[in-house]
């Protein structure tokens, strides 16, 4: 199916779209082909902000099937950081919601099951589109419903299962095509006192980054606390809590509860204002509009930096965002010799439009690494002593 190009915002429906990066061409992100000349299908790759509720998002919009079918390779679970990370999560919920988790927890976007595997599994439920790690997530003991989470899925799951104390949903807003219909499930689904957790890539850590390559057809939104704030009070839930965190170059996480007829004052932790109030710069236009020239700038000094190396050259790292990067900047097999990556899912596959051949660790002999997976540089340069890096953000540098 073709691509659509939005023309109204994904969470207000404003048509008001100022686009201001356009990253060329460019292949679904996960979809590591099978061999090095298998030609990948390239989309568009432009990101607008709305004039009104300032919510960044992509203008091209792939159809479900193309981004998530049977080439989404992506299992939480195959990150060991990130299992570890899912750990502490759920404790740390059950700590501070452990009440509410035992009336009913729902998480959309559960995958592998990596987080949902340590709540009960008797009063929980996963949802998610993709077959195998919904699967995966089964053979762990989970129960999961494979569909789109969205307003129909939350009146399903409410028909049968009831309104829920927790609603889990991490790195999921990034990636729907209607941000609305989403939060819409969302406060459908609560319990008046009900809590939903959300956590998305935080767009102020992309923009003071330069880390265009976070921009890829699967990562449809990116958001502020003012733009996520504004999206969740359009379906009657306000940020409670916020907490902006590490993970994956940045991310903010927050507290979601509903207004609901009868509540006399509603609770909001001082840190919401802080944050919020942090980011006025967002309300000007030029927060976006050196972008483009940024990227270029990028591009055509990682290539020198790359084209300078002496020995082999090879990448680190084979994240979706590689592949944004590597087909943005042109660098090819020709230029880089292969990619490790310590997913098994991904080795002896190649990165998309781009002919790199992804290995396991035992392939450290190159004499440099372009730093793909740069959000973990500090474990990795760590490991691997004595090989030059070059580190493509904020703006690139040789270690
Ligand atoms: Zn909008």
């Amino acid at each position: 199916m073709e691509p659509v190009k939005r023309t109204t915002c994904s969470a207000c429906g404003c048509g008001d779209l100022d686009q201001f990066l356009d990253l060329g061409l460019s292949p679904i992100a996960d979809a590591y082909t099978a061999t090095a000349d298998e030609v990948s299908p390239t989309y568009p790759l432009q990101v607008a902000v709305c004039a009104k509720c300032r919510l960044v998002q992509l203008l091209e919009v792939v159809d479900h099937e193309t981004l998530f079918g049977t080439g989404y390779s992506f299992y939480s679970s195959a990150s060991a950081p990130l299992s570890t990370y899912q750990a502490a999560y759920a404790r740390d919920v059950l700590a501070r919601h452990g009440d509410l988790a035992a009336r009913g927890l729902v998480e959309v976007g559960c995958n592998d099951g990596d987080l949902l595997r340590h709540f009960d599994p008797r009063t929980s439920l996963g949802v998610d589109p993709s077959d195998g790690p919904a699967k995966a997530a089964v053979e762990r003991g989970c129960e999961v419903l494979v569909r789109p989470f969205g307003l129909a899925a939350a009146h399903e799951i409410r028909d049968r299962r009831g309104r829920q104390g927790v609603v889990i949903a991490n790195h999921v807003l990034a990636h729907v095509a209607d941000v609305a219909d989403v939060l819409a499930g969302i406060s459908a689904l609560l319990a008046d006192d009900g809590v939903a957790m959300v956590e998305v890539q935080y767009l102020p850590d992309l923009l003071v980054n330069n880390a265009f390559d976070l921009v890829y057809h699967e990562h449809r939104n990116f958001f502020s606390l003012s733009s996520l704030e504004q999206a969740a009070g359009r379906h009657d839930l306000y940020i409670a809590d916020a907490e902006l965190t590490d993970r994956q170059g940045g991310s903010l996480r927050v507290t979601l509860r509903r207004f609901h007829a009868g509540e006399r004052r509603i609770r909001v932790e001082p840190a919401v204002g802080r944050i919020r109030a942090s980011e006025t710069w967002l309300d000007s236009s030029g927060a976006y509009e050196g972008m483009q020239g940024r990227a270029e700038r990028i591009r055509t000094r990682l290539l020198d930096l790359v084209h300078q190396q002496e020995g082999i050259t090879a990448v680190y790292g084979a994240p979706a965002k590689a592949t944004t990067l590597l087909n943005f900047c042109g660098l090819t097999s020709r230029d880089l010799t292969w990619c490790v990556d310590t997913t098994p899912a991904k080795q002896g596959r190649f990165i998309p439009g781009t002919g790199i051949p992804i290995v396991g660790p035992g392939f450290m002999g190159a004499s440099s690494y372009l730093l793909a997976a740069w959000n973990y540089a500090r474990p990795i340069m760590k490991r691997n002593q004595n090989r030059r890096w070059i580190v493509p953000f904020p703006a690139p540098v040789v270690f």
